[in-house]
């Protein structure tokens, strides 16, 4: 009877195996289609000025819009994307578009917007990434200091050394950096001094909690006088209430993001958002 349960386990275990494998070899091929069949969509969320309550720019996020299944949100794409390499053509893609995208808005009068682009880890890492952000800002034309790279603090502990030595190459040419998701990480003082970027983002999970209690507060406040100590800018997001946004207001936080102003939009909403804003 061991021997049976013991095979049955075995059969069931194996199959539910093969269906996960099998879904993450269809989506891997679904994926690899996508981008010649042009189904990614970049969405833009706004960022305010919160001294000025102005759209200052705009995060690129992008969305597959998949022939069956709909609007696919990253969170569901982006990791078997990173997994397979298929990101860095993905990213590129996404940079290609949102310069596109940025260089109209230029050409529109709206000189000092900015357009936030997510880089993954892989993406950062592969050998002809300056080369590949070079060529898409001569190509589109578009002010490289209105184009924001944002990064997370797993790229930048990996390797310092070549970490710095990447931003300094693209800070040379303008394009500005961001730290997301700050406050997630292994995030220490040390390594945050030495990394050459323009901008922390906190986390949305400290705006989370903000309102709840004074020790939540303090975190917050401590999170954007550190930031202004290393002259840096603070951007927060994930900010969904009246409160939340007074609250950071009032400490002096810079910019801010999150369903409060806006949800990220498609480039026509986007782009009504910024006539009205
Ligand atoms: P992220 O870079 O931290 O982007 C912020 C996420 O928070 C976005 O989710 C945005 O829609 C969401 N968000 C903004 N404000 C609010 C709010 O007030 N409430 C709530 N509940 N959510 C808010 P999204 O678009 O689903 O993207 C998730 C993550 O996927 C991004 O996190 C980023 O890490 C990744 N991602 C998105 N686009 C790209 C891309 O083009 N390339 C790469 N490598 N990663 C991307
Ligand atoms: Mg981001
Ligand atoms: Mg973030
Ligand atoms: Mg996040």
């Amino acid at each position: 009877a061991a021997k049976e349960y013991g095979k049955n386990t075995f059969v069931y275990f194996n199959n539910s195996i093969n269906e996960k494998l099998m879904e993450k070899i269809q989506t891997q091929s679904e994926l690899r289609k996508a981008i010649e069949n042009n189904e990614f969509m970049v969405f833009y969320q706004p960022q305010m000025d919160l001294q000025t309550d102005r759209i200052v720019g705009f995060e690129a996020l992008i969305r597959w819009n998949h022939p069956e299944k709909g609007i696919i949100p990253p969170g569901e794409f982006i990791s078997l994307a990173e997994e397979t390499g298929l990101i860095v053509p993905i990213g590129t893609w996404v940079l290609q578009e949102a310069c596109y995208q940025l260089k109209q808005w230029e050409d529109m009068g709206y000189t000092n917007l900015i357009v936030a682009v997510n880089i993954s880890v892989r993406q950062f890492k592969d050998q002809d990434f300056v080369q590949m952000v070079k060529t898409v800002v001569e190509e589109t034309g578009v002010n490289p200091s209105c184009l924001e790279l944002e990064i997370t603090e797993t790229i930048a502990l990996q390797d310092m050394e070549y970490t710095i030595s990447i931003i300094e190459k693209l800070r040379e040419m303008g394009v500005v950096f961001s730290l997301d998701d700050f406050g997630t990480g292994y995030s220490s003082m040390s390594y945050l001094k030495r990394l050459p970027v323009n901008n922390l983002k906190i986390d949305k999970s400290f705006l989370d909690t903000v309102l709840d209690s004074r020790s939540d507060q303090s975190i917050v406040k401590t999170i954007i006088s550190l930031a202004q100590t290393l002259d840096l800018t603070v951007i927060a997001e994930g900010v969904e209430k009246d409160e939340q946004g007074l609250f950071l207001k009032k400490a002096k936080c810079n910019k801010a993001q999150g369903y409060l102003y806006s949800k990220p939009l498609p480039k026509e909403e986007a782009e009504e958002f910024l006539k009205k804003v």
